[in-house]
């Protein structure tokens, strides 16, 4: 499975290089990459995301999975949106899975939203992702994370305008674990144990998928 944790620490440093566009499917493009959003006290999503991402790796590897990753440290720039999609669609993924955290700016916002590709744009994106991104939902909602209180519908959200999932051939969702600028669930995020947490819970949404658990 390809893991794909959101941003890069790098990104901030070149503005013209992460802001060139991309397609990002359905005839549009965006921004190669972006800065990601960040907790009110500076927690920075892309750190957050590539701690989760590592920790799923950790625990996957544990059952087997082979486990690509789309960017290997924290402390550089990119890839670009298309790039991530086309790491999944290469190494044939069985299944894609784009880690995030949000930036909503009203406080009490929580709760964390699985996206995935709708309308669908090939068969990958149909069946097999709806399905990742219900058993994804699950496996959160039984570790006892809330589901998102503002955005999708029972902590799924369809998504049309997502480059990642868009231009993906192989299952995938993208999770927004959380908003950061909800404190409570940020204090979550800095903790260690807070991102063991989540990992713990994507992991088994993975192995349930796979059929692993
Ligand atoms: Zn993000």
């Amino acid at each position: 499975m390809v893991l794909d944790p959101g941003h890069n620490g790098g990104n901030a440093a070149v503005p013209e290089e992460i802001n060139q566009p991309v397609p990002a499917g359905r005839g549009n493009t965006k921004p190669c990459n972006t800065t990601g959003t960040a907790s009110n006290d500076g927690y920075p999503e892309h750190a957050f995301t590539f701690d989760v991402s590592q920790r799923v790796r950790r625990l996957l590897q544990q059952h087997g999975v082979t486990v690509v990753m789309t960017r290997n440290s924290d402390d550089g720039v990119g890839p670009c949106v298309n790039r991530r999609a086309a790491i999944g669609n290469q190494h044939r993924a069985d299944a894609v899975v784009s880690i995030h955290a949000d930036g909503n700016t009203n406080a009490s916002a929580r709760g964390f939203h699985v996206s995935y590709s709708a309308p669908p744009l090939n068969a990958a994106q149909g069946q097999p992702s709806i399905r990742l991104a219900r058993t994804m939902r699950d496996a959160l909602q039984d570790a006892d994370f809330p589901v998102s209180s503002y955005l999708g519908s029972d902590g799924l959200a369809p998504r049309a305008d997502l480059a990642g999932l868009n231009l993906s051939r192989r299952p995938a969702v993208l999770v927004e674990c959380g908003n950061m600028r909800n404190p409570e669930e940020a204090a979550a995020m800095r903790r260690a144990s807070g991102r063991q947490a989540y990992a713990e819970a994507i992991a088994d949404g993975v192995l349930r998928y796979l059929g692993l658990s």
